[in-house]
């Protein structure tokens, strides 16, 4: 099989004739992921669905996927070589998390053939957006600690409940949503996954305003929907299954071989996001040794976070599934880390700024105050230490008094089910 297989250098040289003739150069928008307003957030989701149809009737949708679902069956190491060729270059951002990853990951490995067959053509075409409605008012770190109900009605499920902070659900389509079915077992052995479309009678969406202004997060509330027996995926009851591999890929993150999305240092353009070096000029601090070595550090973390994806992403392909989190750790810290370093670097020119001036450091400044999110979104980095202790060096498991307890007497919130 992997004498025919293209080879990555000839892919590469392939992929970056077809991008060079293709696609325009990156937009703020694809780095920013967020719009002034949600026409022009609208308008920029129409775009995305275009070019990813575009990448598809290219021949470079699905690189990794399987041939029968429309996709290339291709290696990791190809969807590198197209998302290095991809740097600098407009690409359809809302389609890569968390639709390819870690919806699409979760469909390929759990789905069935129909779903499979339905769904995942339809999403490399551009058709479809998804979300992960995982997180739950009551708290999201505690995964198998989810109230919202399915309960079997004749070849139904009767969903209630909410789900929240799920990324752009107002303008999604489709969904994959965990819920509780057994509520007489222990939390973990008692969950379903099913697939869901975000628009339809029973869904109420609301959206919640951040820090920086934007709404792209929002909250569900599910009353009385009802879900085909054809929509669930997995086994009644063994969604905790599901869900470990799902918090795995959302670990993964855009170092999935499923997502395309650019990578390598240079994925960034200065005209949108300005180098180190660049704001300690404007902030005439060049020469000032204290500002050199703010410069050399965030250059240093951008290229471990590199390199260390980059070598995670070759291992989890062999098996190596809790190296995931020390990704997502790393990720999450150096982040915080090089927003305030530039922070610090821009000095007041990212605190105030004119709003009717373009102002290059405005970027800087709205990056420190959202710095969090990358310790928070897709799983927090204190979780993921919990797992590094725990799967990757071998230490006890904290300590839980809910785990063998019928998830109906465990103690919690308001009285449910
Ligand atoms: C940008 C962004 C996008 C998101 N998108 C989605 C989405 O699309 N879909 C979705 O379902 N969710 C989404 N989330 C929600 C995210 O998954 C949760 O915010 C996250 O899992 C934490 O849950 P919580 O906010 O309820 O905090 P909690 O679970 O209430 O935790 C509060 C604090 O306690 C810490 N903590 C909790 N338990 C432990 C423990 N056992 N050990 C140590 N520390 C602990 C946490 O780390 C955290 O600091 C998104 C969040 C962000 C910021």
């Amino acid at each position: 099989m992997s004498d025919t297989i293209e080879p990555v250098e000839e892919f590469r040289l392939r992929a970056r004739a077809w991008i060079k003739e293709n696609l325009g150069p990156v937009q703020p928008c694809d780095l920013s992921q967020h719009c002034a307003n949600d026409e022009e957030e609208l308008e920029v989701v129409a775009r995305d669905r275009a070019l990813q149809r575009k990448i598809n009737d290219g021949g470079f949708a699905g690189i990794c996927m399987p041939l029968e679902y429309g996709g290339l069956a291709l290696t990791p190491e190809h969807n590198r070589a197209f998302n290095e060729e991809l740097s600098g270059h407009e690409y359809p951002s809302r389609f890569a998390v968390p639709t390819f990853n870690p919806c699409a990951s979760v469909l390929l490995e759990y789905a069935t053939s129909e779903q499979k067959a339905k769904h995942i053509p339809a999403i490399m075409r551009g058709e479809e957006v998804w979300v992960q409605l995982l997180s739950e008012p009551g708290g999201g770190s505690d995964v198998a600690g989810i109230t919202t109900s399915a309960v079997r009605d004749g070849d139904d499920w009767i969903l209630n409940g909410s789900k929240v902070w799920t990324s752009r659900a107002w303008w999604a389509d489709w969904g994959i949503i965990l819920a509780r079915t057994n509520w007489d077992v222990p939390k973990h052995k008692g969950m379903t996954v099913f697939i869901v479309p975000l628009h339809q009678p029973g869904v109420e969406i609301q959206r919640i305003e951040r820090l920086n202004g934007e709404s792209e997060a929002c909250q569900e509330f599910f009353t009385d929907v009802r879900i085909p027996d054809s929509d669930r995926m997995g086994e009644v009851d063994a969604g905790w299954t599901i869900g470990t591999r799902w918090m795995y890929h959302e670990r993964l993150g855009h170092n999935s071989p499923y997502v395309t999305s650019p990578v390598g240092l240079k994925r960034n353009t200065p005209q949108y996001e300005p180098s180190t070096v660049g704001i300690a000029r404007k902030s005439g601090r060049l020469d000032d040794p204290g500002a050199r070595e703010l410069i050399g550090e965030h250059r240093a973390l951008g290229i471990v976070t590199e390199q260390l994806q980059r070598r995670i992403a070759a291992g989890t392909g062999k098996g190596n599934v809790d190296l995931s989190s020390v990704d997502r750790l790393f990720r999450g810290v150096a982040r915080v880390r090089r927003s305030t370093i530039a922070f610090e670097l821009a000095g007041s020119s990212a605190s105030v700024w004119d709003e009717e001036e373009e102002s290059a450091t405005e970027a800087v400044g709205m990056n420190f105050l959202m710095r969090q999110v990358a310790c928070i979104g897709g799983g927090t980095t204190e979780i993921s230490r919990n797992v590094v202790a725990e799967r990757v060096l071998g230490m006890p498991r904290e300590a839980s008094g809910d785990r063998n307890v019928p998830f109906r007497d465990v103690p919690r919130g308001p009285k449910r089910g």
